[in-house]
């Protein structure tokens, strides 16, 4: 399925959920989903019979479009946690987690998923003090992330040097001032910043 460029609002409205797609944006009065909730559509707001099926879908598509990934890469995650021991859920958003785009989110140098891929695309970011530009990229624990140092005038970056950290994941660390940051632990269930219930995921995928 090809990438999704239409407005990113809609995919809010469609899965009835704020997926924080647009930045600062989403914290605001001018997110759709607080203007406009409905999903878009001439017959948006009629009822729709729910399905098991039609709700383990939906499901599937809000994790998907938050990460903004497409079915292939997505699916892959599923198939890579089935192998894993423990719990496959868990295990497939642990994986999810671990992406550098992700983390380059989560540290806050990013203010959506969308830019931080395209931070990390660019070549400004390193980890354990060489350049990736690979968004999918799996951190490890102890790995060292940062802003690459001839990057760091960028305006983009100097911005983030003063901002304060209201709340960062516990599985990592990040200093605004030298725009490092570090993996202290791998991303567990509990460290979701989404409400996803991941066993209708998994139940979909296993049929
Ligand atoms: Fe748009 Fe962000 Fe609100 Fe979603 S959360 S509707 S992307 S502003």
């Amino acid at each position: 399925m090809a990438k999704y460029t239409g407005p990113v609002c809609k995919l809010c409205r469609r899965e009835g959920a704020k997926l924080f797609l647009k930045g600062d944006r989403c914290y605001g009065k001018r997110c759709a989903m607080e203007v406009n909730p409905l999903p878009p559509g001439q017959h948006g707001g009629a009822r729709k019979k729910a399905t098991p099926y039609s709700v383990q879908l939906r499901e599937k598509q809000k994790a998907k479009r938050a990460y903004g990934l497409l079915e292939k890469q997505f699916h892959m995650y599923y198939v890579k946690a089935e192998k894993m021991r423990g719990v496959t859920g868990d295990n497939m958003f642990s994986l999810i987690e671990r992406r550098l785009d992700n983390v380059v989110y989560r540290m806050g140098i990013g203010s959506s998923r969308a830019q931080s891929r395209q931070i990390v695309n660019h070549r400004h970011i390193t980890v354990n003090g060489k350049p990736v530009d690979i968004p999918s990229y799996l951190v490890k624990k102890d790995d060292v992330i940062a802003v690459k140092e001839s990057k760091r005038s960028k305006p983009i970056f100097e911005e983030l040097k003063t901002m304060k950290i209201s709340s960062l994941p516990k599985w990592l660390t990040f200093d605004p001032s030298s725009l490092t940051g570090q993996i202290t632990a791998l991303p567990t269930r509990e460290d979701l910043d989404l409400s996803i219930s991941e066993h209708m995921i998994v139940e979909l995928y296993s049929k």
